[in-house]
C-alpha cells in the first residue's frame, strides 16, 4: 500500500510513541532513513527521569509521564520501564542563586529536600556544600521503552519503513504526494518527527522552519573504582557545568553539559568536552579516574524558547510538528505522544494529561 492517513518522518522514540498512539485511529506509517530506528538521539541517551530537568515549561509533561512509564508494562513483560535513582543536585557558595531558583520554581511540584551533600556522596570535596536531594528521579530503560512502542505500534497495524528517506513533498488535493528513497507515497498528513533534522524535514516539504537547532553533547562512561556504591544518585551541578550517574559498579556516565551547535548528523564526541569533563569530576569529587571506556555524542534539538513544538502548522494545512525534545524527549514521551494524538486527531485531552497547556507548545507561538 502507498496510501497512508498520516505518514511519521522519523523512527526515534518521539515517531515510535506517536505511531503507536495514532496506530488503532488511523492508516499510519513510519518513515526513518536509517537502517536501525533509535540510532540518533534516541539511542544517546543518559536514560533518566527528572522532573526538574528541562525547565519550569516541560516539568508538567515529565510529572505526567511518570505514572505512565511506571506502571507495569504489557510490552515489557509486565515490568516498568523506571528504576530507583534519586539525583543530587550539588552547588558551591557562588550557586546560591541556583539554588533558591530550584526550590522556587518547583515549590508544590516536585519534591525537593534540601540537603548537606557530603552525607549523600561520600567524596565530594569540600566546597561543594549546597546540596538538594530530589528522591523521585528514576532510571529509565530507553532501548525497552522504544522496542515496546515500535511494538505496539505494529500490533495496531502500523507499518514501518527503514532505511527510507523523505526527500520532498508537496501539498496535493487534500493531502500530500511524497518522493522518498523508496518510492513515491501518498498521505493525508505528515507528522515530523525528525529530531535534529525537523527544520530539514519542514523545509523539504515547503514549511517554514521554525528554528530548531541541534546541540550537540558529549558522554564519557569512566571507570572509577573508587566509586563507593552502584546505588548513589545521579550528581547533577547546579550551576550547570556537568552531571554524572552511576552505571554499575566502579563506573560513572559523566558529561560536561556541552551544547555547541550541530549541523543534523551523525554526531561524534568532541575531545575538548571529553577533557572539560574529567576536569570538572575531579573538581567535584575524590575517585580516582582510571579509564575512559567509552564516550560518545548525540544531538539534543531546541526550539528557540527550549520548550517542545506540537502542533499543526498554522501555515501548512496537514503538517503536524512533533518536535525539539531537547534532553528530554524520552522522560516525556508518553504525555508527548498522548497530547500529539488528542491534537492531530482532534479528540478530547485524555485524563492522563488533563493538567497540560497544549498552547505552550503550539507551532504558532512562533509564527
Ligand atoms: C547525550 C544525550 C543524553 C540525553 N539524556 C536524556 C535523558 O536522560 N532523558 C531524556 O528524556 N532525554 C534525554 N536525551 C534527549 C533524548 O534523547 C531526545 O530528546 C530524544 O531522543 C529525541 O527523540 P527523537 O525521536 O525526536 O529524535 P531521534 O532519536 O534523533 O529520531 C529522529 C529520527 O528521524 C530520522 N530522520 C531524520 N530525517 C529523516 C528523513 N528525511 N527521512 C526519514 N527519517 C528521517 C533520523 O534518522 C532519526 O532516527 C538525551 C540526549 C542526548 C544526546
Amino acid at each position: 500500500m502507498n496510501r497512508f492517513d498520516i505518514v511519521i518522518v522519523g523512527g526515534g522514540i518521539a515517531g515510535a510513541s506517536l505511531g503507536a498512539e495514532l496506530a488503532a485511529r488511523a492508516s499510519v506509517l513510519i518513515l526513518e532513513k536509517e537502517a536501525a530506528a533509535g540510532y540518533h538521539a534516541t539511542g544517546r541517551s543518559v536514560a533518566f527521569w527528572e522532573e526538574t530537568y528541562g525547565g519550569p515549561q516541560v516539568q508538567p509533561l515529565t510529572t505526567a509521564s511518570g505514572p505512565m512509564l511506571l506502571s507495569p508494562d504489557p510490552d515489557f513483560s509486565g515490568r516498568s520501564f523506571l528504576s530507583p535513582r534519586r539525583t543530587l543536585h550539588v552547588g558551591r557558595a557562588q550557586d546560591a542563586a541556583a539554588r533558591g531558583r530550584l526550590l522556587t520554581d518547583y515549590a508544590g511540584k516536585v519534591v525537593l529536600e534540601p540537603v548537606d551533600p557530603r552525607t549523600v556522596v561520600p567524596g565530594l570535596r569540600p566546597d561543594w556544600t549546597l546540596g538538594v536531594l530530589e528522591p523521585a528521579v528514576k532510571d529509565i530503560d530507553v532501548g525497552s521503552l522504544h522496542q515496546a512502542w515500535l511494538r505496539r505500534f505494529r500490533r495496531r497495524g502500523g507499518e514501518m519503513r527503514l532505511s527510507t528517506a523523505l526527500r520532498s513533498a508537496r501539498p496535493q488535493g487534500d493531502g500530500w504526494r511524497l518522493e522518498t528513497s523508496g518510492g513515491p507515497i501518498d498521505c493525508g498528513v505528515i507528522a515530523n518527527a525528525a529530531g535534529a533534522w525537523a527544520d530539514d524535514v519542514a523545509r523539504a516539504c515547503g514549511v517554514a522552519p521554525l528554528g530548531i537547532a541541534p546541540l550537540r553533547r558529549t558522554v564519557l562512561q569512566l571507570r572509577v573504582p573508587a566509586l563507593p556504591s552502584a546505588d548513589l544518585p545521579l550528581v547533577m551541578d547546579m550551576g550547570g557545568r556537568f552531571y554524572f550517574k552511576p552505571e554499575g559498579e566502579g563506573r560513572v556516565w559523566l558529561t560536561p553539559h556541552d551544547e555547541a551547535p550541530s549541523p543534523p548528523c551523525d554526531a561524534a564526541p568532541d575531545e575538548m568536552a571529553v577533557a572539560q569533563a574529567i576536569m570538572r569530576f575531579q573538581e567535584a569529587v575524590d575517585w580516582p579516574v582510571e579509564a575512559v571506556e567509552r564516550k560518545w555524542a548525540g544531538l539534543r534539538s531546541f526550539a528557540p524558547d527550549r520548550a517542545p513544538v506540537y502542533g499543526f502548522d498554522p501555515v501548512m494545512p496537514g503538517f503536524f510538528w512533533f518536535a525539539g525534545q531537547g534532553g528530554f524527549g524520552i522522560q516525556t514521551s508518553p504525555a508527548a505522544a498522548l497530547l500529539a494524538r488528542a491534537l492531530l486527531m482532534g479528540e478530547a485531552m485524555p485524563q492522563a494529561i488533563a493538567s497540560l497547556d497544549p498552547a505552550a507548545y503550539c507551532p504558532s507561538r512562533f509564527r
